[in-house]
């Protein structure tokens, strides 16, 4: 979501006449684009902060903002307490980025909006993207769910949607851009409304506009995935057959006392369900652990149903308590050990399903989109399988005859959907060779 709103602040900034630079020390405005999801998200923009003393201090006229939650969050203290921050921005008022950083240059005045809005979608700004054949369409903006240990709704307000035509118009620009592959975004998509259209109306009109584009969402709640949204998957080919869906708690008791509004029964139901509409899907989680007053019991229940549902992938995190959340309120009772332990063996178990998946798929082919060079090595690019399962695989294939000389090579790029036969695999990554018709 920071990544997408960055490129919209990223547009609005471009069309006040302001560019990006790669050198950090050249630049007159640095701005940090944050999140206030968990204490350690904050504390690295506070360490980020530090690091950029020694830049105002060469340059005293440099402007140092803070945009998004941790703005909406810490507002005022942040300019009293931090006086390197001249510009405060919260999600909502992004527009006003370059007027604030104009009055921080020409006035040297401090600046702060953080006004949430109930209407604002930045529907009509188009997001000033980086080249790639993966793109980021946010859809909705803020969430009304109110999960007790959660910021979201306070730092970015109420939900609201934005125009399925304009969002769907989006789609085939990109397409037309070269882009291949879109992630739909919204803290719950599935709480998507325009006029009569629900989540997955809007779904299958952007799949239908763009039939050859790769298209995923993030996040959806258990509470609202609807059989139509599951129906709607496994219709459309190019509907990535893959869901992120958070369970926070294998506890009904911890649920309830989240607010998270399932039950444990329902979300292994929409598990069943959609592994039986579509047998290959993958799927992952979010895990809270150590949330006040997780028994022992609880805690054995989260295990069970990482063992019952075999996600391919589970993002854990220790409880983190927020301000003015009402689990703040709670007490923070589970110590230090205890919260490592747990965590720990959440990981574990993981870890060892995802390998167990993984390896499984040793011997078989994946169609996999390249999307990017791989990080570890120039002769290799990152790809990703249907199920968003990360596949390493050779930039080119070499051909060459008994005595070792080269005949022939075939190069692949960025953006090209292959074949590749798995040779290799580990908890979290797929190696293989393309696979050449
Ligand atoms: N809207 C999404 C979640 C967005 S936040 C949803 O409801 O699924 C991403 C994840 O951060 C959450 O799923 C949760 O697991 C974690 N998270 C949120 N608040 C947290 C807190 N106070 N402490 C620890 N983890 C938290
Ligand atoms: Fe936070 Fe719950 Fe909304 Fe997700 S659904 S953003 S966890 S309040």
């Amino acid at each position: 979501m920071n990544y997408s709103d960055t490129e919209i602040v990223l547009s609005v900034l471009s069309d006040s006449g302001y560019n990006e630079t790669s050198d950090i020390q050249d630049s007159d405005v640095i701005l940090l684009n944050t999140c206030s999801i968990r204490e350690n998200a904050e504390h690295k923009v506070y360490k980020r902060l530090d690091d950029l003393k020694k830049y105002k201090k060469a340059n005293p006229e440099l402007v140092v903002g803070i945009l998004g939650c941790m703005a909406e969050r810490l507002r005022k203290d942040l300019l009293d307490k931090k006086k390197i921050v001249d510009v405060i921005v919260g999600p909502d008022e992004y527009r006003k980025v370059p007027e604030l950083i104009d009055n921080a240059i020409d006035n040297g005045e401090k600046g702060i909006a953080v006004k949430l809005s109930r209407i604002e979608t930045y529907d009509d700004i188009v997001p000033l993207r980086r080249e790639g054949t993966t793109a980021w369409i946010s859809i909705m903006r803020g969430c009304d769910k109110f999960c007790t240990f959660c910021v979201v709704p306070f730092t970015r307000g109420r939900e609201r949607s934005r125009r399925l035509t304009n969002i769907v118009d989006e789609a085939k620009k990109l397409h037309d851009e070269g882009v291949r592959d879109i992630w739909l975004l919204g803290q719950n998509v599935n709480s998507y409304k325009f006029e009569d259209h629900d989540f997955p109306d809007l779904l299958k009109s952007v799949a239908l506009a763009v039939p050859d584009m790769r298209l995923r969402y993030t996040t959806s709640h258990p509470y609202d995935l609807s059989t139509k949204l599951l129906e709607t998957m496994a219709e459309y080919d190019n509907i990535c057959k893959y869901i992120h869906l958070p369970i926070q708690s294998g506890s009904d008791t911890v649920l309830k006392s989240m607010n998270r509004l399932y039950s444990v029964s329902h979300y292994m139901d929409v598990m069943l369900k959609s592994r039986e509409m579509m047998p290959t899907i993958g799927l992952s989680t979010d895990i809270i652990s150590c949330f006040p007053g997780e028994t022992e019991e609880d805690h054995k229940m989260t295990l069970d149903v990482v063992k019952n549902v075999r996600y391919d992938l589970a993002y854990t995190f220790v409880y983190s308590p927020r301000e003015n959340t009402k689990a703040f309120q709670m007490k923070d009772d589970i110590d230090g050990d205890t919260k490592k332990r747990r965590l720990e063996e959440i990981i574990t178990l993981q870890r060892e399903i995802s390998t167990e998946i993984y390896k499984s798929l040793i011997g078989t082919t994946q169609r996999v989109l390249i999307e990017s060079r791989s990080k570890k090595s120039e002769d290799f690019f990152m790809a990703r399988t249907d199920c968003n399962k990360v596949a390493i695989v050779p930039k080119e294939i070499l051909y060459v005859n008994e005595t070792g000389e080269l005949i022939n090579k075939k190069c692949f790029k960025v953006g090209d959907m292959i074949d590749v036969r798995i040779d290799r695999a580990n908890s979290a990554t797929l190696f293989g060779e393309p696979v050449v018709h």
